[in-house]
Order: C-alpha cells, then structure tokens, then sequence
C-alpha cells in the first residue's frame, strides 16, 4: 500500500511536470497558429498518459493504475476535439502495448472519459474554461471511473481492491483540478505577457531597458530595427558603444550612470542627431528601475523621433512670429473678436488708440466689456451717456457686420473703423488715426468755400456778383416757370456817376457805390431777395416770388433811401446823389423766357428812365412800349 500511495503521488507529480513542460513549449512557440497549438497540446498531454502509464500501479490481473485519465480529460478540456483526437488515440494506444487482462477495459475507460470530457467542452460552447469547469470535469471523470469499475469485468476487480480503486478515483479528480488550475494561471500570464509584449512592440516609440551597466536587457522591434539587428533578442546583450559613436556612447553612459546613482528621472530630453546627412531630432525619458527594496537595478527609456512634428511646429512659430510682427509693426489697430464677441487677438496700437478703453481692449475681454467701458469713461462723443445695456447688447451684436465707420473721440482725434466678417464668423476690425487726414479735409473745404465765396462776391460793395447772379437768374426763372409763380427783375443805374467821379474823385465814387449797396439792401429784404452788383455803377435785384406791385415797392423804397441820403452831387441836375431803375417781370403763368431776354427788357426800362429824365422808376411793357411809373 505504501508502495501504491508512493506511485500515485509520483503520477501527481508527472501532470504537474507535463502541464509545466506544455507552458514552456507554449512560450516557445507563440507564433503557432491556433490550430497547431491544440495539436501540440494533444500531443503532449498523449505523451503525459504514457509517462503516467509507465508509472502506473500494476495489479496482480492486468490492470493498471495511474492519472492517465485527468490528462485525458484536461487535454478535451482545454484543447477540444484537436487535442483529443490525439491525446485519446496515444493513450488508447499505450494501454494496448501494455496489455494485460485489463487493456480492453482500460482502453474502454480511457475513450469513456475522453467522450465524457468533449460533452463538456461541447456543452461550453466555445467559452474558455474556469476553474469551475475542472471541478465539473473532475466530478464527471469520478462517475465515470466509478461506473466503469462497477460495469466492466475486469475493472469490477480492482473495485474490489476497495482501498486501491477509490484512492485511484480521488486522486483523478485532484490531477485534474491541479493540471486545471495550472493550466488557467498559465493563461492568465500568457494573456499579460501578450499584453505587454504588445504594448512594447507595437508602440511607434523606441522603448528599451537597460540593466545597472546600461546594457540593453530588453529592446521593442523598432530599436532593434533603427540600429539594423536582426530581433529584439540579438540586440540583448549590447550597449550604447556598439551602435553610436565612442564619444556619443560616452555621454549616454555618464548621463544614465548618473541617473541611476541620483535615481532622478530624465523627462523629455530634446536632442538633435546626425542621421546620415539628416538631422533628426529626438525626444527622450528615462526613469530608473527599482527592485523590491528600492534599489535602482536599471532603466527604462522611450524615445520618440519629433522631426516632422518639430519642423512643423517650427514652421507654424515663425509663421505665428511673422504675423504678429507685421500686426505690431503696422500702425494701425487690428482687432479680431470671434462669434461670441470675444476679443482673441489685438495688436498693442488696437489699445492704444483707444486711450480711455485700453485697459479692457485686449484679448479676453468680449465686445461688451469694451462697450461699457467707452461708455463709462465717455470715450466716444456718439456714445449715450450712461450705461445702457440694451443699447450695449444692440451694439454688441452689430459688431458682426462689414461696415465702415468713422468716429469721433472725447479728445478730438477721428479714428477710422473697417470691420470686415471672415468665412467662419470672426470679425475682424482695423482701426486708423484719420485725425490729420479729418483736419485736411475741413481746412480744404473752408478754403473751397472761401474761394467760391470770394468767386461769388463783389469786392468793394461785399455783395453778390454778376458771375453769382448769373447763374441765379437761370435757376430763378426755371423754377418760376415750373412753379408758375411770378419773377421781378429790378436793374439800377446810377445817375452822372461820370461826373461824380470827376468831382469827388474815384475813392470818393466807392464809397458812393457802397452807399448806394446800402439803399438796395434796405430796400429788398427778402430772404429769397438778391442784390447783385451787375458792372461799374449798376447794379440788379433779382426777386422770386414778387409781382410788379412787390417790384414797385423795392424800387420806390431804394429811391426814398437814396434820397433820404441826399449824397451832394454838383454835376448833377439834382444836386445829389440819385439812381434811375428799370423793372421787367415775369408773370406766374407767362411763357418761358431766356435770361437774355429778361435782362433785356429790364435794360430797356431803364433806358427807357433816363431817356425820361433820371431818377425814376420805369417798368417794361409788351410789346416793347414801357411807360414811366412817376416823374
Ligand atoms: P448816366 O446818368 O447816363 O448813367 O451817366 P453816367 O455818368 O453814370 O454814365 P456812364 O455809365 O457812362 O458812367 C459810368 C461811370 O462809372 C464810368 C466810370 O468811371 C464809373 N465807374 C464804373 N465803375 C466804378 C467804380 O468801381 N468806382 C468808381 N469810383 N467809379 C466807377
Ligand atoms: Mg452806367
Ligand atoms: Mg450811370
């Protein structure tokens, strides 16, 4: 018995020995397909059978006793109908070899559990085993060693060898649940081991660690491949000064001596590295390696190669360099708010020609804050005075819009604003001083309406000339045609201003001019009245909107102002200062006629007044008869 329990426990040992030769043969040859690896597994666990049969317990009839089942069944188990069509066979096959009495049963067993095992994994379907599932299987090959020692002949013997068969059962039941365990944790591991070996392998990084004496102990494909090894695994082994240069590998091993003496980690070092005739730039970090006491025993490093990303990255900072360069160089201010109204970039002159708002005119304020702000400190003269916010949301969101606008500021300066809407809703705003060019502009239009003024205006008497007067004759008559309303047409004359000249002097006439300038001033009072200096000592009033009875009046009143004067004037039949005066009107409907003929008919009523004697007042009649208003 003791002898028995020895080769029993021995057999135990053999599936613990088999499933751990299965987990290296596993790691060996990661790269079998699915298919092969349960062939393999079959295969083995076949081998497993035999080795627990050469074991196995002899029993005086020819039946043997040993854990070929548990791996019969494990091997159905985990590895399905591949695996068993290859465990089962082996073992049947051994047993035959064996013989003895109880090879047919034995045989007959051992395709019993085998069928008993694939039921279970069928009933899985497909599900990957737990450790509940060897526990099932171990119940279900118990019952059925039982069953076939109670129904099979020569097995019903070594049922009777109580103490030998039920031992026999048990322990099956515990090679399998061991093997099962075995078997799950080995998985559990491969599955990390993958895991990790992927993570390592299939980053675009280079990751390596290296022991204390910074010796490559474990590489990722793409180190191995950058410095042209053939795997991983041959670059083991090797160190900085097999694949950089003596004075390179120097440095990389001062700095990682360093690092694991100090056990600070090296955190994205950028370094340039001639490749070739190409600079390739590299990131790098580094972090020591402790083992369970802390002690640093290596490093582990990834390196990435951030050429391209630096050479955009370059590219775009000069880009970014170039812009602002060129918006802080310009002049003007240059502002761009996104859709919201947030200001999310201005040139410093966007600030600073907007003194009092300044403060608030820089990127992260939004169009509201600048508002309220113009608003408080009064900046712009258009501005309300208080702080309204419906009027600043209105405002607000009438920034989005291409306009141009100039405004004015509380210190007198104009700036000029040009909003223009890019495609994605930003809105973007250059400001300009237009100040000098605002100054320009109003100093040239006083001086374009000095110099009409100056065109329009008689220099000795200040009042309007013939040239001016010339073209209000036109427009008056055209409009009095059109409105059919009447036109009055006073033309004036002085009388022996010759004389006067020759007596008083041509100063003297001047200041008589300005006199007589004085009377028809007095005399037409209307604003829509005209006194114009025709020429020398003759003068017109032109009157819209005044019949031959308004007429009369002006003219009578300029006679009694003259007379009132009573400028002496010797060479005169008068003794003073006196005018003659010829009036043409233009009734509200009469039909239209050219300005030539209407200073015509005054021309000939005035003639018509000194022909008559002088200082008075003469009115042209059709046809071509004028007759004196008084004497
Ligand atoms: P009549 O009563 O027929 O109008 O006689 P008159 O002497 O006024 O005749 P005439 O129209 O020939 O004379 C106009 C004079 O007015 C001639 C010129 O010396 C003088 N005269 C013209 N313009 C000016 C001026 O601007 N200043 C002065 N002082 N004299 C002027
Ligand atoms: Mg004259
Ligand atoms: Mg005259």
């Amino acid at each position: 018995m003791n002898t028995t329990w020895q080769i029993l426990i021995g057999n135990l040992a053999i599936v613990a020995l088999v499933i751990s030769i299965w987990a290296h043969i596993y790691f060996r040859f990661r790269l079998m397909t699915d298919l092969q690896t349960k062939l393999a597994f079959g295969a083995v666990m076949g081998a497993g059978t035999m080795a627990s049969m050469m074991m196995s317990v002899p029993l005086s009839n020819g039946v043997f006793i040993d854990l070929r089942y548990s791996l019969v069944a494990i091997s159905a188990l985990f590895g399905g109908a591949p695996s068993a069509t290859l465990t089962i066979p082996l073992a049947v096959a051994f047993r035959l070899q064996m013989g003895g009495a109880g090879a047919l049963d034995g045989m007959i067993s051992i395709a019993c559990v085998g069928a008993v095992s694939l039921t279970l994994r069928v009933l899985q379907k497909r599900r990957k085993a737990r450790l509940a599932d060897t526990f099932i299987l171990g119940a279900l090959v118990s019952v059925t060693l039982l069953a076939t020692m109670l129904v099979l002949p020569a097995q019903i013997s070594a049922m009777a060898l109580q103490l030998v068969g039920v031992p026999a059962v048990v322990l099956n039941f515990g090679a399998i649940i061991v093997a099962g365990a075995l078997l799950l944790q080995f998985e559990h591991m491969a599955l990390d081991r993958d895991l990790l070996t992927a993570a390592l392998t299939q980053t675009p990084d280079f990751q390596y660690v290296k022991n204390r004496d910074s010796v490559f102990v474990v590489v990722n494909r793409n180190v191995a491949e950058h410095h042209h090894f053939t795997s991983p695994e041959a670059m083991v082994g090797a160190t900085d000064f097999h694949i950089a240069t003596q004075r390179r590998a120097e440095v990389l091993f001062a700095e990682e001596q360093a690092l694991m003496r100090s056990g600070e980690a090296l955190i994205n070092k950028i370094e340039p590295l001639q490749q070739g005739d190409k600079e390739h730039w590299f990131r790098t970090s580094k972090v020591p390696l402790r083992d369970r006491d802390g002690i640093v025993i290596g490093l582990a490093g990834v390196t990435r190669d951030i050429t391209e990303e630096r050479s955009i990255e370059r590219e775009l900072r000069a880009n970014r360099n170039m812009l602002s360069h060129a918006m802080s160089g310009m002049s003007d201010g240059f502002a761009m708010y996104d859709p919201k109204g947030d200001l999310v970039y201005a040139n410093p002159q966007y600030a600073h020609l907007f003194p009092l708002s300044g403060v608030v005119r820089v990127a992260g304020f939004n169009i509201r804050d600048i508002l309220r702000k113009a608003v408080e400190t009064q900046e712009r003269r258009s501005f309300p005075a208080e702080i309204d916010e419906e009027w600043i949301e209105t405002a607000a969101r009438d920034l989005h819009r291409d306009k141009d606008e100039e405004i004015d500021l509380y210190d007198g300066r104009w700036l000029s604003l040009r909003t223009r809407m890019t495609a994605d809703g930003m809105a973007l705003v250059v400001v300009s001083d237009v100040t000098a060019m605002k100054q320009a502009e109003h100093s040239l239009r006083a001086v374009a309406d000095r110099m009409k003024s100056l065109a329009e205006t008689d220099g000795l008497t200040g009042i309007v000339n013939r040239r001016a007067f010339d073209e209000a004759l036109a427009l008056a008559l055209a409009r009095s045609v059109r409105e059919r309303t009447p036109l009055s047409l006073l033309m004036i004359d002085v009388d022996r201003f010759k004389a006067y000249n020759d007596t008083y002097g041509h100063l003297a006439g001047d200041e008589c001019l300005k006199a007589v300038t004085d009377c028809l001033r007095k005399a037409a009072r209307r604003d829509t009245d005209i006194v114009a200096r025709f020429g020398g000592e003759e003068f017109v009033v032109l009157m819209p909107e005044a019949d031959e009875a308004d007429a009369c009046r002006v003219a009578e009143q300029f006679r009694d102002a003259l007379h009132a004067l009573n400028l002496p004037h010797t060479g005169s039949e008068f003794g003073r200062v006196t005018a003659s005066a010829g009036i043409a009107v233009k009734q509200s409907r009469a039909r239209a006629t050219t300005p030539a003929e209407f200073m015509q008919h005054a021309d000939e009523a005035l003639y018509d007044a000194k022909r008559n004697g002088r200082d008075r007042i003469s009115i042209w009649e059709s046809p071509a008869s004028a007759r004196t208003a008084n004497g």
